[in-house]
Order: structure tokens, then sequence, then C-alpha cells
């Protein structure tokens, strides 16, 4: 951030010329002397605050001027006076910080919107809490009603029963408090589900059903099924629960629907987060955000990408569903999602050497390569970006090699389609630079470092982990562009607590995870903001608080750019306005 006066003033001129000279060309001098009076009297003025703009040339203002949905002008106090007319919204910021609304670089939209109808697991101390939430839930449910819950994860736990296998339970308590309710429960990884006897049934899931590709079903010495469901496993319970959900008229399904698209957008608001990139929806879930939209019922700016559709489906209709950003707008698709391997925490990462605590795994492959490099093919043709989900080093590496491979055998200047691998959290050293040199954006989530920090060199060893493991410096430092974000539900969507995270990489241990990694403040806000626009071909609409851009501005309680970094999670975020509306105060 500038705070110089040359910079102020700066913004200042800059500012007036855009406003009364048009677009360029006009000379300052002419535009500093033009009565003020001409000026037009914005809607809504914030003033005297302290304005991170986040756009190099303009620094840190006192004061921004709104009409319409677009920011109109920024500069000092004095500047933006001549904005004020008779009909003008002024709100005195008292000295607080501005900056760009936060924009979520991954997370899952709908998924949000249904853990908070479900029962959220985020913050139980253990395996008892999660039986007695779903023992109360069981107790007021009809027999064959299921329970639904999300967020559960066994390292956050303070201990775990004795019989764990791998760690996790076995589903006997679950199955002895609910014998004739189906219990699905999610781990907040989402790569794994847990569940009890009732509902495994209903899925047809005894000793003698066999590991699905890309997932397991977790036994017990003796060969019993626990409840666990890792990864593709998961999708077992799927048709069970389909069948279950029919129960619904079409009017109650979509209702549930609309109730998730505002509980998620409560949430995101709540935290200042104005645009949000799904990853990712399929084509009917689309056409409903894109009903949503027509409504201006979408409180929250959409980034989604395309998801669960088969290549020769996508190949058919991603003419049809690319929408570009224009106007007020809030939906664009212009976006693909893949997944090339799975979660650490669960050992499905795809590594280079074998895991340290399960050393004749190297992890799992989910989606194989042939099928991804196909898509991005697919990609190429029809102008599509390729987001790409990869944790382990060999995931990386493949994910990269078969962006390479792709733009060789089409003749593409991969540089300039910007496409992403999502998470990117373990790389190897030899391919670091290779994000730079590629144009590869590493689509991060801060609070998945200092979450995962304390387990992750039980998964590789400390050598390991220190030279693979979050390296955003080094990133950064061999020109990669990273964004930010939560991956909500897997962490709540609090975008304070990923900024913290990424600039101190401080664990709930009271320790640091290799803190010479971390980034700097400045370089996490623009993680958080123009970094995420700009991995949505959206840096010239959003991202920085530029006039001419969406006023998409969040208010906070403190700044978070100078207070003392143990400070920075007791933020909290005072206003939020999306397209120069207030669409959420403290
Ligand atoms: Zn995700």
């Amino acid at each position: 951030m500038r705070t110089t006066i040359l910079g102020r003033s700066a913004a200042g001129l800059f500012t007036l010329m855009l406003v009364l000279g048009g677009c360029g060309g006009s000379d300052p001098e002419t535009a500093a002397s033009a009565p003020a009076a001409t000026v037009p009297p914005a809607d809504l003025v914030l003033r005297g605050g302290k304005i991170a703009t986040v756009d190099p040339e303009l620094g840190e203002v006192e004061a921004l001027a709104v009409t319409g949905h677009t920011i109109t002008a920024v500069g000092s106090n004095d500047d933006i006076a001549a904005y004020v007319g008779p009909d003008t919204e002024v709100m005195e910021l008292d000295g607080r910080l501005v900056i760009p609304g936060f924009i979520e670089g991954h997370g899952h939209y709908l998924s949000l919107g249904r853990a908070k109808q479900i029962l959220d697991l985020n913050t139980v101390a253990n395996w008892d809490e999660v039986v007695n939430m779903v023992a109360v839930a069981a107790d007021q449910a009809e027999p064959g009603e299921w329970i639904f819950g999300r967020g559960w994860h066994q390292d956050k736990w303070d201990s775990v029963p004795e019989d764990a296998v791998d760690g996790v339970p076995r589903n006997d308590s679950l199955s002895a408090v609910s014998p004739d309710n189906p219990v699905l429960l999610g781990h907040a990884s989402g790569h794994a589900a847990f569940a009890n006897d009732a509902a495994l049934a209903a899925a047809g899931i005894d000793a003698d059903t066999d590991d699905p590709p890309g997932g397991t079903i977790v036994r017990t010495p003796e060969g019993e099924a626990t409840g666990l469901l890792r990864e593709t496993a998961q999708r077992l319970v799927d048709d069970a629960v389909d069948q279950y959900n029919e129960r619904l008229t079409d009017e109650q399904q979509e209702a549930l629907l609309r109730q998730r698209v505002q509980l998620a957008a409560e949430e995101a608001l709540r935290h200042g987060v104005t645009s949000f990139h799904d990853a990712g929806a399929d084509f009917a879930t689309i056409d409903f955000f894109k009903q949503l939209e027509d409504e201006g019922n979408l409180p929250v700016r959409l980034y989604v990408m395309v998801r669960r559709q088969s290549n020769e489906e996508m190949a058919e209709m991603l003419p049809r569903y690319k929408m570009v950003a224009e106007g007020n707008d809030f939906l664009t698709v212009r976006s693909i999602k893949r997944q090339i391997d799975g979660a650490l925490g669960a050992h499905g990462a795809w590594l280079l050497e074998p895991y340290e605590d399960l050393p004749d795994s190297t992890g799992l492959v989910l989606e194989p390569v042939e099928e991804i490099e196909r898509t991005a093919e697919i990609a190429v043709e029809h102008g599509f970006q390729v987001n790409t989900h990869a944790i382990g080093t060999r995931a990386n590496r493949e994910t990269l090699d078969i962006y390479q491979r792709v733009w060789e055998r089409t003749g593409v200047d991969g540089s300039e389609l910007r496409w992403r691998v999502e998470h990117a959290q373990h790389i190897h050293p030899d391919d670091v630079p290779r994000f730079g040199e590629l144009g590869v954006i590493a689509a991060m989530q801060g609070i998945h470092c200092t979450s995962d920090g304390p387990w992750i060199p039980t998964r590789l060893g400390e050598e390991r982990t220190k030279e693979t493991s979050y390296p955003w410096r080094d990133l950064i430092e061999t020109g990669a562009l990273i964004g930010n974000g939560t991956d909500v539900p897997v962490e709540p969507i609090n975008a304070i607590a990923s900024y913290y995270a990424s600039v101190s990489r401080m664990m709930r241990t009271g320790e640091k995870f290799h803190p010479e990694q971390a980034m700097t403040r400045g370089e996490a806000l623009r993680s958080y903001t123009i970094n995420n626009a700009y991995m949505a071909f959206e840096e010239d609409i959003k991202g920085t608080l530029t006039p001419g851009k969406l006023a998409d501005i969040v208010v906070l309680s403190q700044d978070i750019l100078t207070i003392p970094e143990a400070q920075i999670p007791d933020t909290e975020v005072d206003m939020t306005f999306v397209g120069g509306k207030l669409a959420y105060a403290r």
C-alpha cells in the first residue's frame, strides 16, 4: 500500500480526470481547475476512512463516491465533497479500513447453504458429541427419515475411540442411537462420509460389496464395513439419498434450493465476500442460477465452474453455457472444474513418493489423466478455462504436464488462458517455477495451510513437509499468481481467518507452519481481491476500488494492514456493499 502525499494527490487528480475529462487524454491542469459544481452528485459517499484501493495507481485514499452500481470517484475528503448532493447518502468511516469486497476464490456455494440446513459438526470436540447430536436429531425424526450432517474432522478432536480404524470411529454407537433413521455425516474435507448401519443397508452396502474405483469402503480387521466411505465410495449412497429426496414435490425441492442460495449468501456477506468462485455445478444447476440472476435473486456474484458433465456433453453444450460478465452481473460461466486426486488427510492426495504413514500407497487418482486431457482440449476449442483440483506433488506435476501437452498439441499460447490448479497444496520444488513460467494460477486457500499444518508431517515426514507444503513465497518469487479462499464448507467462509493464515501461518497449536513461506499483508490482500478477480477474467470490473469498477466494498472494524498480527483474527466485517447497495451491516 502506498501512503505518500504524492500518491494521494495523484489519486485525486486521476479521479477528477476520470469524471470530468471522460476517458483519457484530458490535461490534468484543466481537469483540476474545472468548477466542482459540474460534478454530478453521487448516490453514496464513504468518507473519513483509510481506503485501501489495491490499485497501485491510486494507493490509499480517504473517501469514495458511488453512483448506481459502480465507483465513480476516489480521493481525499475534499476531492469527494464535490460529489455530495442533497440526495447523496453520506457515511462516516471514522478512520476505519475499507477494502474491495473479498472474492472467495474456491468454494462450494450450494454445499455452504446446505451445511446451514443440516447438523453442523465443524466445532464438535470429539466423537461423543457427534453421537449426542445425532441422538437428539433421531429423537425428533420420524422413523425412516434421514439425518444429514457435515463438517466432522477426526484430526481436530481431543480424543478418538480406542477401537477406531485408520483413526476414524466405527459406527456402532451411531447405529445404536439411530437404529431406524439412516445417518450420513460428511467429512469436513468432502472426501469421505460416515454412515450408520441403516444408511449402509439403504445403500445396499454389506461385507461383500467391492470397493469402487477411486474409493474405499473402510472395513474392520474382520471385514465388516466401519461406516466410513472414502472418496468415490460416498457415491454408493447417492441412489438411496436421491430416492429419499423424491418424496419431496418439485416445488418443495426448489424451495429447499432457494433457501440454500439465501443461506449461503448470508454467510458470505457477513464475512465480506461479495463474489464467489463456485467449484462447480452441473448444467441444470447453472440453469437454476441463471433463473435466479434474471429474477434478481442472486445476492452474491457467482463465478461458476462447469462440473459433473461428461466430455461429450461439454463438447456439445459449452457454447450455450458461456456467460461472460456484463453490467451489474451476478453469474459468470467460462470455466470447467476437474479433479485429479483426493485430499492429504484421507491419504487421497496423489504423491510422487509413498506416504510416510502408509508406505504402500502414493494416494488416489480420482479422474483419469486422459479424461482430464480430453476436457482440456474441449476447453481450448470453446475458450473455457480449466481448473483442476490437485493436492499432492504427483497430482500437481501431472496437471501441469496435461496443460502443457494440450497447449503444444493445439498450438495455443497457454500463458494467456489463465488455467488454474485448485488447492496446489504440495508442490515439488522442481515444479514450483513452472507455475510462473506457464502462467498457470495457483488457486490456493490460506486457511488450509494452518488448519492442516499440525498433521501434515505425519503424512509426509518433516523434510518433505518443509520442502513441498504451501510454498507461497517460492511461487510468488518465481512469478506465479496466487489466489485465495476457504474451500467452504471445508473451512468456514471466513476471509479474515484465511487472510490471517496467509500472513502468519499460525496454527491452532500456537506454532507457525514454516513461516518463511508466509505472504506479506499486501500480497495476502491482493490474493483475496485483484488476484481472484484476475483468475475469473474480471480484473477490469472488480478486485480494486478503481473508478468505473463495481462498487463491491467492505468496511472492517480494524486495520488488518497495520495492527499487530495477533489481533487480525478479532477483526469484524462492519459493512458489506454489493454493487453500491448495503448488503450486510453488523
Ligand atoms: Zn473444493
